[in-house]
C-alpha cells in the first residue's frame, strides 16, 4: 500500500495543478511559478550498500527501490560517493527512474555523531571535523555546499548528539530530517530532550525557513525478519519538479515544494499564504486526521481524507500533519506568512 504507481502519480499531478491554478487566479502570490505541467516524484535521499556498512549492493540497492515504485533514489554511503555512471546505464529510465549522486558525510564531535548528507554533490566531500558540535556541522554544512551540493541534517537524535539550538546556529541548510527509518535515532525524543517534530517548529518559530524530509536510512536489505535491521521502505519524500534530474529535483527541495511521508500518500496538496489544501490517498478502511499547526501550536484538526485550511489572521507559519489510524504520517512543507522568506 506505500508504493506509488506511475499511473497514480500523474493523476495527483493533475489534481494539483489544478489548486495551483485555482490558488494562483487569486493572484495573492503573483510570484509563484507556473507548475501546471509539473509532476510528481517519490524517492529516498538517505540509503547504504556494501560501500560502507550495509548489506547488498549498490545494484541490489537500486533494484529495490526501483522494482518498488520509486522515481529516484541517493546513495549515501558513509563518506563514500559511490559512482552512478555504471548503474544509471542499466536501472536509469527518463521520467521514470534516476539516481542523484551523493553521500553521508560522516564526522563526530566529541564522540558525538555528526552526519549530514551531500546530495547531488560534484565530487566526494571529507569530513572537515571542528571545534564544537556547531561548528563541526557547519564546516561540513559548507563543504557539500562548495561541491555544489544540497546538505541535510541527519537524524540530530541519533546518540542524542545534536541539540535544537545547535540547528538554531547552523546556517545553509534547508532540509533536515524529522523521520529517518533507523530503529535506533530517537526520532521521538525522550529523557527530556524533543522529537524532531517538535525541534522542527522551533525552528520555523525562530523564523528559520527549514524543510523537513523523511528518509529510510537503510543498511539492510536481506533481514526483512528482524525488528532491529534498518530496513527501506520507511520513509520518502514525494518532489514537484519540472521533470526528472537532479538540478530540478534539488531546486525544488530547497524551495519545499515536496511532502514528506511514512505510508500516507496524497492526491491533492497545495498551498499558499490565504490556505493549505489536502486530499489524502484512501487506502481500505484506513482512517485520517489532519492537523493544521502555525507558530502557536496544534491549532485546528479535520476528519479526513481532505481538508481546506485557511490561513487568514494566521502569523509566522502554517503546515499540516496527516496522521493515518494505522500510525502512518504525512507532513506538508510550512507555508511562511506575514510576508517572511
Ligand atoms: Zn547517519
Ligand atoms: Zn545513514
Amino acid at each position: 500500500m506505500r508504493h506509488m504507481r506511475r499511473g497514480r502519480v500523474l493523476a495527483a499531478v493533475a489534481a494539483v495543478g489544478c489548486g495551483v491554478l485555482a490558488l494562483r487566479a487569486a493572484a495573492v502570490q503573483p510570484d509563484v511559478p507556473d507548475r501546471s505541467g509539473w509532476h510528481w516524484y517519490k524517492g529516498n535521499t538517505h540509503t547504504h550498500t556494501i560501500e560502507s556498512d550495509g548489506d547488498s549492493t549498490p545494484e541490489e540497492v537500486t533494484r529495490w527501490y526501483r522494482d518498488q515504485g520509486y522515481q529516484f533514489l541517493v546513495l549515501s554511503d558513509h563518506n563514500v560517493l559511490v559512482s552512478i555512471d555504471a548503474l544509471s546505464r542499466t536501472f536509469a529510465i527518463p521520467e521514470r527512474f534516476l539516481l542523484v549522486p551523493g553521500e553521508e558525510v560522516t564526522d563526530s564531535f566529541d564522540a558525538k555523531p555528526l552526519h549530514i548528507n551531500g546530495l547531488n554533490v560534484t565530487r566526494l566531500v571529507e569530513p572537515r571535523h571542528g571545534t564544537s558540535v556547531r561548528d563541526t556541522l557547519q564546516r561540513n554544512v559548507d563543504a557539500i555546499r562548495e561541491a555544489r551540493g544540497v546538505p541535510h541534517v541527519n537524524h540530530p537524535n541519533f546518540g542524542w548528539a545534536i541539540t535544537p539550538d545547535d540547528l538554531a546556529g547552523l546556517e545553509r541548510y534547508r532540509l533536515l530530517e524529522i523521520f529517518n527509518g533507523h530503529p535506533f535515532v530517537n526520532n521521538l525524543g525522550g529523557g527530556g530532550a524533543p522529537g524532531l517534530e517538535d525541534v522542527w517548529d522551533g525552528l520555523l518559530r525562530a523564523g528559520r525557513r527549514v524543510y523537513g524530509i523523511a528518509v529510510d536510512d537503510a543498511h539492510y536489505f536481506k533481514r526483512p525478519w528482524d525488528p532491529k535491521a534498518p530496513k527501506p521502505g520507511q520513509g520518502w519524500v514525494v518532489v514537484r519538479a519540472p521533470r526528472l534530474d537532479p538540478a530540478a529535483l534539488m531546486a525544488s527541495l530547497e524551495a519545499g515544494d515536496f511532502y514528506a511521508s511514512t505510508g500516507v500518500e496524497l492526491d491533492d496538496y497545495a498551498a499558499d499564504a490565504t490556505g493549505i489544501r489536502v486530499r489524502v490517498r484512501v487506502t481500505g478502511q484506513t482512517r485520517y486526521r489532519l492537523t493544521l499547526i502555525d507558530a502557536t501550536g496544534e491549532v485546528r484538526t479535520a476528519d479526513g481524507p481532505e481538508a481546506h485550511f485557511t490561513l487568514t489572521g494566521r502569523r509566522g507559519f502554517a503546515r499540516v500533519r496527516v496522521q493515518d489510524s494505522n500510525g502512518a504520517r504525512a507532513w506538508t512543507q510550512p507555508v511562511f506568512l506575514d510576508g517572511r522568506p
